[in-house]
């Protein structure tokens, strides 16, 4: 981390030790880290006795309803007010804060904690490292810096943002200090075996049904260098599912040996398809998403194209064509 993000931590700090009452948003779609860190700095924030309101935009997944402090999440409701504080995480521009960004907008200050390569610095204060493998990461230097004692929940909550935004510690964003973060989570007493178990081995059948009706739309271009599935309204009625059941579809597809670049597909309305991509070894697929006003990370992003399944896969795919070397 340098200079300049520790400068903006002590400046968020200050600002946060003369607040009383803080608001911290979910973004749409929240995936572990989004949660695991906003929890985190719930619990974080509630030792100092503040006023802590934990703002939720979409449902939490079923996947992270075993993290403690959970329970805090609530809608926005007028009667709260504007906040003194608005910290967003893990989130990279002001649309993925969904209906939270008016939230936002009428707060004094807004603190920016994130991670995205596309962050486009909307905060007052903007803690935004790009070389963090999570904003779990950001989050754990946060609180020693504030002087928080690491409880065994809020480590639960830290190594479950790591955990689920390096692929179990597998992506190349992982670096000796990960596993530094990491092991002093550890020491703080969590079970790593139990913490796994209920983020990977809890699925319903009803999961694995929709896991396996989406690979029966397996298609795969440029010599199996691309793999694509869809998921439409109808297979979430088929098999009793919702979107948060997809998780891991996609990175499970860029499991297969040539694949480069995987991609799914999922319709959120008959001309309106959620794309997710992931890479494996050299395509920005950041970029890609950035050409359809998405964004995410360079092996891990995200974008919207508003047209029909099959057409929006035609889309997505010659774009991706195109960065294959
Ligand atoms: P996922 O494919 O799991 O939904 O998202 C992968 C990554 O891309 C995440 O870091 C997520 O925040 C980001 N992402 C997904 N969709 C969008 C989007 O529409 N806009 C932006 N800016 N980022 C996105
Ligand atoms: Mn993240």
């Amino acid at each position: 981390m340098n200079d300049l993000i520790l400068k903006s931590m002590d400046e968020a700090i200050e600002y946060i030790k003369k607040s009383d009452k803080i608001f911290i948003a979910s973004h749409v779609n929240p995936d572990g880290d989004n949660v695991g860190s906003s929890l985190a700095m719930a619990l974080a924030l509630k030792k100092l006795n503040k006023k802590v309101i934990l703002l939720k935009t979409d449902s939490i997944p079923e996947d992270y309803m075993f993290l403690p402090g959970v329970d805090l999440y609530q809608d926005y409701s007028d009667d709260l007010g504007p906040a003194d504080v608005f910290i967003a995480l893990d989130s990279s521009d002001l649309d993925r804060l969904g209906q939270n960004k008016e939230v936002l907008l009428k707060a004094h200050r807004v603190i920016n904690i994130d991670h995205h390569i596309t962050s486009t610095n909307f905060g007052h204060i903007n803690i935004v490292d790009d070389k963090s493998a999570a904003t779990g990461e950001l989050i754990f230097y946060f609180l020693k810096r504030m002087d928080i004692d690491i409880d065994k929940d809020i480590a639960t909550n830290l190594y479950t943002a790591i955990n689920t935004d390096t692929g179990k510690f597998s992506y190349e964003s992982v670096t000796s200090k990960t596993h530094r973060i990491t092991a002093e989570l550890i020491d703080v007493g969590i079970s790593v075996k139990d913490i796994n178990i209920q983020l990977y081995e809890k699925y319903s059948i009803e999961r694995t049904s929709l896991f396996i009706k989406s690979l029966g739309t397996l298609n795969t271009y440029a010599n199996d260098r691309i793999s694509s599935v869809k998921v439409s309204q109808r297979m979430l009625r088929e098999t009793n599912t919702s979107f948060d059941d997809t998780e891991g579809i996609v990175s499970f597809l860029r499991s297969i040996g040539p694949v480069e670049v995987s991609c799914l597909l999922k319709e959120i309305k008959p001309d309106e398809i959620k794309v997710s991509l992931r890479s494996k070894e050299y395509v920005d697929v950041s970029s890609i998403c950035k050409v359809f006003g998405g964004g995410g990370h360079i092996r891990a992003a995200g974008c919207t194209i508003y047209e029909d399944l099959d057409t929006a896969e035609s889309i997505i795919i010659k774009e991706i064509m195109k960065n294959l070397r």
